[in-house]
């Protein structure tokens, strides 16, 4: 034992008075500045600072805002505010004075020194023990203040909080021992108590007594308590008990990961006390390295209720209460949390608007997670617990396995885990493809038959040809992929609602590091293979910045579900015997120029990132028909809006620039493909081809919809893939060639990302320089690509 310990008498010190408790005129030191870290940072900036004397200049005629000097100027404070500065009085030549002399010496604290001596004003640390029953906050409570708490092994023992004080170091610590709890809810006395004591109390470090037996469980609260965003220390208790069943722990990143510092301890018998003991001066002094607030994030459904709370509570934040972040206020108050509804409805004008916004946010989320909001939350912290744990902690042999773990085992495991992902993979585009075919055939069928039937209904001329052509010819040959576009989203949700969507991430989280991005940035590439635009806004769950950038800058390479209906096409046009290999090496060529433009950007454009995380690992649920039935159809119902609105208007566009102008050589589009020959014909792509990748900027699927209309008519009876492998009625030769194809592919592939995926880029980086440098970049890596593809295959 380093420093000497102390131990003091309960009533030795006196809890300060509050800053709004003084008079006008009146005067007082400040010992210390209590809030969560924004609010704190703003008050010592103004220069309130431990330390610093402060007099009260004038109060207003409703007591608020008030008045004060302070570093000799005048500043004025809400009433609230100054509610969360604690100052003592001015100490008087008489009060010193009276002090018996042998008070000190008696008891090693002078309680004048404790209190009053300006010279040790601040050097003064309150904490609380905040943990579970039974996780041995009553042994720390003991073997820290020398005190005889009751220690028992059951729950209930301590009812109150028990206070003492000691010293150690330079300071003075004052103690309580609050009874234990699970969680942060206003359900028990027990909770209630403990959440009260923070927000009134305002202990300057927290100490969560975590039972290293129990790590899961005990946790639990644990985010609870990092969500409040108070100073923090995680007493790893019982760690005798977690060496012995040979389990071990790698505690220094799981500090990291929690952004709180974890000291192994034994209470029972004082092992590492002082450690503790520093570490807890190290976080009050602000020089604790681990130390950081970080958000644990809920999942997409949940953020982006709370962003959108936030964003209309925004104009008031002033009325929150201050003890607590915002961040946590909003979450309680979305899970519907009494005592955080009081408080806001007591303090803020448009608590009852809020409220309705919360009932509706909160309805869309129960109804797309098909759970309430508490189990939701709660699933999702369980979730970054199992995987703060899945790295950092291996269980000893006589631990239990849950099914959950037992699933992990294999999943996750160092050998099956990626043959495994590959072949849930190949599954994937297996039975999108296969599968597909049979419902592909007859939707085929039914707009041949409408075709025809209009064929004969309308009358000849412009409208007959709009209706045939370019409406039922554009979007028809759109609609036909919509059942394999289906598939691979029942697929994509199946695995995203069963929790296994997150074990991929895991397992490929060090793949992903090699090009300079996290695990985490693996879920939004993903779900990219549906749709770039859900996937580019899933990167909003990556904390750090510039991994967030890179992730929504190389989405628009994965390929989407969009851009299927083009390889269908022209794979089954040109490549029918080796069609998974051509279309699986497209896939492949994505993923290269992606992971290549991530490795560049990184290397040019951002420093490498080490910000630590955690990726959540949420418990395996067999996700009920009912909820990935409506997830995939919140997808595919986006496809047929798409279909309705943006593939319907280009293809009416499309075909009046191909129908016009009447009796010419060449009409408008054929013009704009001509101009664009010189610069695609290199790829082998005839001009039809470049009016279709100019028309897909609109949405991927409008070329196939293009061509659909360029190649109609020639020949009835024959479907699209068999008109584009005609020879030309002038020149005797197709106008496509295998290598042409393959170019125009991986092109179509890589080229401009969709006004869809662009908008979400916008959205997601905060900027249209972003947005600008995916359109030139894509454009030209496509070419580039597509170049070095068709000279390839040609050579071949
Ligand atoms: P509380 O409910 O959180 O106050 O926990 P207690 O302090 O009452 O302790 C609960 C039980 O855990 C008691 O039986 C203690 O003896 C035991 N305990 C406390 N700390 C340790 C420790 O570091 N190691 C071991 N092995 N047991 C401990
Ligand atoms: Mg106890």
């Amino acid at each position: 034992m380093g420093k000497m310990r102390y131990l003091c008498g309960e009533k030795t010190t006196n809890k300060g008075m509050r800053l709004s408790d003084l008079q006008t005129g009146q005067a007082g030191y400040i010992t210390r500045v209590s809030g969560h870290g924004g609010f704190r940072r703003r008050i010592l900036e103004m220069g309130f600072v431990a330390g610093q004397r402060v007099e009260v200049l004038l109060n207003a005629p409703l007591n608020d805002p008030i008045k004060y000097r302070v570093m000799g100027y005048e500043v004025s404070l809400r009433r609230g505010e100054a509610a969360m500065i604690e100052v003592v009085e001015t100490p008087t030549a008489d009060q010193a004075a009276q002090k018996p002399a042998g008070a000190a010496a008696a008891t090693g604290c002078d309680d004048s020194s404790c209190v009053v001596d300006p010279k040790n004003i601040g050097r003064k640390i309150e904490m609380a023990l905040v943990g579970n029953p039974n996780s041995g906050k009553s042994s720390l409570y003991n073997a820290l203040s020398g005190g005889h708490e009751h220690v028992g092994n059951y729950g209930g023992v301590t009812v109150s909080a028990k206070r003492g004080t000691f010293r150690y170091g330079d300071y003075e610590f004052v103690i309580y021992d609050l009874p234990g709890t699970y969680a942060l809810s206003p359900y028990t006395p027990e909770e209630l108590f403990v959440r009260h004591h923070l927000t009134e109390n305002i202990p300057d470090v927290v100490v969560n007594v975590v039972a290293a037996s129990n790590l899961e469980r005990n946790l639990y609260l644990t985010t609870e308590l990092v969500d409040i965003a108070q100073d923090m220390v995680i007493a790893l208790n019982m760690y005798d008990e977690l060496t012995a069943s040979g389990a071990r722990l790698d505690a220094a990143t799981l500090e990291t990961l929690l952004g709180t510092p974890v000291v192994p301890v034994v209470a029972r018998d004082g092992r590492r006390i002082d450690k503790l003991l520093d570490t807890i001066i190290e976080v009050y002094e602000g020089r604790n390295a681990v130390a950081r607030h970080i958000h644990i994030n809920h999942g997409p459904v949940i953020e982006d209720a709370v962003a959108e709370l936030r964003r209309v509570m925004a104009p008031d934040f002033d009325c929150f209460p201050k003890h607590f972040s915002r961040r946590y206020l909003i979450l309680k108050f979305l899970e519907r949390d009494r005592e955080v509804e009081r408080q806001l409805a007591a303090s803020c004008p448009h608590y009852a608007e809020w409220v309705t916004t919360r009932d509706a946010l909160a309805a869309k989320v129960e109804k797309s997670l098909g759970e309430d909001m508490e189990t939701a939350i709660a699933d999702e912290k369980y979730g970054f617990i199992a995987g703060a744990l899945r790295e950092t902690f291996t269980p000893g042999k006589q631990e239990r396995r849950s099914a959950t773990a037992a699933i992990d085992a294999v999943v996750t495991h160092r050998l099956w885990g990626f043959p495994l992902f590959f072949l849930l993979m190949w599954l994937m585009f297996e039975l999108t493809f296969r599968l597909g075919e049979y419902p592909m055939g007859w939707i085929e069928s039914v707009v041949e038959w409408l075709g025809g039937l209009v064929r004969h209904v309308l009358p000849e001329g412009p409208l007959h040809d709009l209706v045939v052509d370019g409406i039922i010819g554009g979007v028809g040959s759109v609609i036909v992929f919509l059942p394999n576009i289906l598939i691979l989203f029942l697929c994509i949700s199946f695995m995203e609602d069963s929790g296994y969507m997150a074990r991929a991430a895991f397992i490929m989280d060090k793949v992903m590091h090699r090009i300079g991005l996290h695990g985490k940035s693996f879920i939004p590439l993903v779900m990219g293979f549906g749709c770039n635009v859900p996937g580019i806004m899933a990167a909003r769950s990556i904390e750090s910045r510039s991994s967030r950038i890179i992730t929504v800058l190389i989405s628009p390479f994965i390929s989407c579900s969009a851009r299927l209906p083009i390889y269908i096409l022209l794979v089954g046009a040109f490549f029918p015997s080796r069609a998974s290999l051509v279309l699986i090496s497209i896939y492949v060529v994505g993923i290269l120029v992606a992971a290549a433009t991530a490795l560049v950007m990184r290397r040019v454009m951002f420093k490498r990132d080490d910000t630590p995380f955690v990726m959540e690992l949420p418990p395996y649920r067999l996700p009920t028909l009912r909820t990935t039935l409506r997830h995939m159809w919140d997808k595919a119902a986006q496809y047929l809006r798409k279909m309705g609105g943006i593939i319907l208007a280009a293809s009416i566009v499309v075909w009046v620039l191909s129908y016009y102008p009447r009796g010419e050589e060449h009409s408008w589009l054929e013009s704009i493909g001509i101009a664009a020959e010189p610069v695609m014909r290199p790829l082998g792509i005839p001009w039809e081809g470049s009016v279709a990748l100019v028309a897909g900027v609109g949405a991927k699927e409008i070329t196939v919809s293009t061509l659909g209309v360029l190649y109609s008519g020639t020949d009835e009876g024959a479907d699209l893939a068999e008109r584009l492998v005609e020879p030309d009625a002038v020149t005797g030769a197709s106008d496509w060639t295998q290598a042409g194809a393959l170019a125009f592919m991986i092109f179509a592939l890589l080229y401009f990302p969709c006004l869809a995926a662009l908008a979400a880029i916008r959205k997601e980086t905060g900027s249209w320089r972003w947005v600008a440098l995916s359109i030139f970049y894509n454009t030209a890596v496509a070419w580039l690509v597509a170049w070095v593809a068709y000279t390839v295959f040609n050579l071949c």
